[in-house]
Formats: C-alpha cells, structure tokens, sequence
C-alpha cells in the first residue's frame, strides 16, 4: 500500500534527541526549541515562539486579540476545526465565508458583507501553501480596524509576493504536526509580527508570567502578571524538528519537485477537462505541501478514491465543511450564500505526499488515476 502521508526522517534526529536527554534538560525553551524559533525567525524575519500545536499558537493569537464573548470572528468554512476552536474557546462566534474556486482560499471580496459591529478577527488560511489575497485582506482590516490572524499552518516556505506566509498580519501560525512538511510530532509555532506583542505573547506561553525575562536576567523574580497557559513544548519534539529545519531547502525542493512531477504526467487529463489542478497565482511559490486533484462531483470522487484503495494506492480527501458541522451549526453562522465551499470541498482528492514519495511510486499512482478515467493515450 502507498500511504497517503509518511512523516519525514532525515537522519541527525536520534542524535539531537539524545542530546536531550544527556543535557538532563526536557521542558520547553531549552536548546532546541531555541535553535528552532531562531532558524524560523532567520528564515522570516519575524518573531517566532515555538508551540506545543498550531492549535495553541492559534489559541495564543486569540488571547493576543484579547477575543472576549460575542466577538465575532470571520473565517473560511473550508479549513481545519483548530482555526475555529481557537476563537471559539474564548466565546466568540464565527462567521464563515465562501472561498474562492480556483485556490480554496477565502474569497477576500465577500469579506466586507460579513463585518458588523462585533467583528474583530479576519482568520486567513493559507490552503495548501498558496497565499490568501493578502493586500486586499489587509486593506479590508485596516478600514474597519481589525486583526487579523494567519492560519499558516502548512506554510513553511510558502511565499506570497516575495514575503513568507505567516508573516502578512499581526500573527501568523505554523503547524510541525506528523502530516506537515516538517514535523515534531505534535508542535506548532507562533510568528509576531509586531515587536510591540513579542513581550505579551512571551509572557502567555509562560501561564502569563514573566519568566523568560527572569531566565534573560531582565527581572529578578518573576511574577504572575497576565492570562496564559502552558503553550511550550517538549525539547524532544524541538530536537526531531531541528534536525529537518537544518534540511529544508532540501526537503522543500523534493517536494515541490513532486507536485510538478503530478501536474506534468497528469496534464493530458486536464486538458482533455477531466480533471482541474490547484490554481496557483503567479506571485505565489508553495512548498509542496500538498497536491490535490478536482474531479466532475463527490460521486465519482468517492469512486475514484475506492479505486485507488482497490490498488494499493491511499488518497483522501480534505475539510468537510466547519458550517454544516454540529458544531459550526452551533457556533457560527454562513455569511451570504454557499456557492463554491460545499461543491468544491466535495470534488477535491488530495493523492499521496510525503518526503521520500519515490518516481516509480509517483508514475504508478498516475497511471492508476489514468486508467481510472478510461486508460491513457
Ligand atoms: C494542520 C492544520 C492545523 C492544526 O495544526 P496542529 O499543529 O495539529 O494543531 C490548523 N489549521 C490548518 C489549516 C491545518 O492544516
């Protein structure tokens, strides 16, 4: 069986994790989890703080929103639960609006029907590495005096106009979850872009104290001084990541060479329009996250995915969406009309990705996606 997902292992990790346990120094902001945050922040530009999930970096940009009860929040309905949960957990209520067709984005102009009186957040998913129309967000955000908060989790090295994504508004969130492009395990990073919030969002990863100024001898206690949690992870997950992070550009172009490898032995299904691609805007440049195939309706995507199984081949499909969900019923409601999120989410197929993916791997899940729509010329 092809797996859909294999997280990657690139060699030096054993290493680093035993490190950890011969430093005798296990718990978050210790040697790796720096060595992290200062590769992401090299890399962006930004300030990065590591965290256990991209969930809790999106929890951590809530609490930065100071998100209080009756807030509202405005997001795309096709994304994961944690753009969401993060909102909702501090009681603000969602408002969910159509994406765009061709990069399953949200559409950045039906945004400005969703604002009221209550509105606080813009929530923008970067879907797949490929940027949100960002200028526009940001302008629409400026006009009414909003955050807003990129959920950036599957862009690490995904660039938006020349700019890495996560770093385009007030805060971004990164995942390093198992079925990222870098992985810990479990883990996540929070990128501030504003250095005014680096010392706020410091002191809430620290169950809002003020202890990272105590370990940098800038205070000499440390006191309880604001709301927080515990948003560190292990030096474990730290030390496995450190090791890929010192690899990227490597695992980066292997992926990104795989999506071309899809797009070029696929294309005669599209341009015969049996099948539609990820639009990917010129002034974007993904990382590979993920390739995903459109086809005609849900029926034969369902068909389609059985018939990969049936040979060997695991493909899956992404977001049911959060709107029709119990609990996007219960917490949200849809702004204007759900013209492309339902029918695009339902005909979308994401075909195995990983680091390590091999060519002959790759020519077969292809010839079997072929014979699938009537065998190749
Ligand atoms: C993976 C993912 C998350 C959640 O990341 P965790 O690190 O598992 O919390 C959130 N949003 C999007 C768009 C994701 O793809």
């Amino acid at each position: 069986m092809i797996p859909f997902n294999v997280p990657p292992f690139i060699g030096k990790e054993r290493e680093y994790i035993n490190k950890v346990i011969d430093n005798r120094k296990l718990c978050g902001g210790g040697e790796f989890d720096k060595a992290c945050a200062a590769w992401l922040s090299e890399e962006t530009g930004s300030s990065v703080l590591m965290t256990p999930s991209c969930t809790h970096a999106l929890e951590m940009a809530a609490i930065l929103c100071d998100i209080k009860e009756g807030d509202e929040v405005i997001l795309p309905s096709y994304t994961f639960a944690s753009t969401a949960d993060a909102f909702v957990i501090r009681g603000a209520r969602l408002v969910f609006v159509d994406i765009r067709p061709d990069t399953m984005n949200i559409n950045e102009e039906l945004i400005e029907d969703a604002i009221t009186s209550a509105t606080k957040v813009i929530a923008a998913v970067h879907y797949g590495g490929v940027g949100c129309e960002m200028d526009r967000i940001n302008e629409i955000a400026a006009k009414h005096g909003l955050y807003v908060v990129e959920d950036a989790a599957q862009c690490t090295q995904a660039y938006y106009k020349d700019k890495p994504l996560g770093t385009l508004s007030r805060f971004g969130c990164m995942s390093f979850h198992e079925t990222k492009n870098f992985s810990m395990g479990e883990g996540g990073a929070i990128f501030i872009n504003r250095p005014e919030d680096v010392e706020r969002a410091e002191i809430i990863r620290e169950k809002g104290t003020d202890r990272s100024r105590f370990f940098r001898g800038q205070v000499d206690k440390y006191t309880w001084r604001d709301m927080g949690s515990s948003y560190l992870p292990s030096e474990f997950g730290c030390a496995y990541l450190y090791a890929q992070l010192e690899n990227a550009d490597k695992i980066t172009k292997a992926r990104v060479s795989l999506a071309d490898g899809y797009r070029e032995r696929l294309s005669s299904l599209e341009e015969k329009g049996l099948i539609e691609f990820q639009h990917i805007p010129q002034y974007c440049k993904p990382n590979g996250h993920l390739f995903y195939i459109k086809v005609h309706d849900l029926e034969e995507r369902t068909a389609l995915i059985s018939f990969l199984r049936e040979n060997g081949i695991n493909a899956v499909f992404h977001y049911v969406p959060l709107h029709s969900a119990p609990a996007g019923l219960r917490y949200g409601r849809f702004s204007g009309e759900d013209v492309c999120t339902t029918r695009e989410s339902s005909r979308l197929v994401r075909l195995p990705m990983y680091y390590g993916l091999s060519e002959s791997e790759q020519d077969y899940i292809c010839e079997c996606v072929e014979r699938f729509f009537g065998g190749a010329e």
